[in-house]
């Protein structure tokens, strides 16, 4: 059996190649770990191999996790659907939420955070594929939304995030992630600074790469299918 260290070894391998086949510097991408479903030891066998940064999807379970394993110094990242009624845990424990798609949310979560703590980093999750069915911001509304976001006190909007349209063909994978860069090239060009591209999973993080990503979310290469 692998061990997760060892696929840990693969995926940094994996991103280290595309890195250098699509010319970008390796220290500005970076990995987390996707660990929903995965119990604390997991992690800690991962934090112990090196790896800082975790994404969990679901509030409670991820509170549970940041809890028990206080004694590391785990970079936490929140990733999935925000419900009003979560957002004061999400605001007291994360360190990022990459999935802010409505100003409602934002709001809440600027509210939250704590004084003691330094600004929440923030990703609007866009609808780049539009896809009835996920969530995240229609492009189009994705300017007016990230200026709302901005100017809010204790976030700092840090870039956009997207989960595309599931696909094996490469290039419809590049076109997809491009679209998302493009968007961030488009408030950037309106002033706005950021500094992040959530984008690239297990199956088409070197996609991801090739069209820019700094922040990977790889779940399923690094701990098996989940359970
Ligand atoms: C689960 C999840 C991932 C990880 O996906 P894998 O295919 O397992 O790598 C990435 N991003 C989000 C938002 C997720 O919910």
């Amino acid at each position: 059996m692998t061990t997760l260290p060892a696929k840990l070894q693969a995926v940094r391998a994996r991103i280290a190649d595309a890195a250098r086949l699509y010319g970008r510097e390796p220290a500005a991408i970076r990995l987390l770990a996707v660990s929903k479903t995965w119990p604390a030891a997991a992690l800690r066998e991962l934090a112990a191999a090196g790896q800082k940064a975790f994404g969990e999807s679901y509030v409670q379970e991820a509170v549970g996790k940041i809890d028990e394993l206080r004694d590391l110094d785990i970079e936490w990242h929140f990733i999935g659907a925000l419900q009003a009624n979560k957002t004061r845990l999400v605001a007291e424990s994360f360190d990022w939420v990459h999935s802010v798609d409505e100003l409602r949310i934002a709001q809440r979560l600027a509210a939250q955070r704590p004084m003691t703590m330094p600004e929440l980093s923030v990703c609007l999750q866009v609808n780049i594929s539009g896809e009835a069915s996920k969530a995240g911001v229609p492009p189009s509304a994705v300017p007016a939304l990230a200026q709302a976001v901005a100017a809010l006190p204790r976030l700092r909007l840090r870039g956009l995030m997207a989960i595309p349209e599931a696909t094996s063909d490469f290039a419809a994978q590049r076109s997809s992630f491009r679209r998302l860069r493009e968007l961030s090239q488009g408030l950037q060009a309106d002033g706005l600074s950021l500094d992040s591209l959530s984008m690239g999973m297990s199956h088409d993080l070197e996609a991801a790469i090739a069209e820019g990503a700094t922040l990977l979310r790889v779940g399923t290469a690094i701990f098996g299918e989940r359970r």
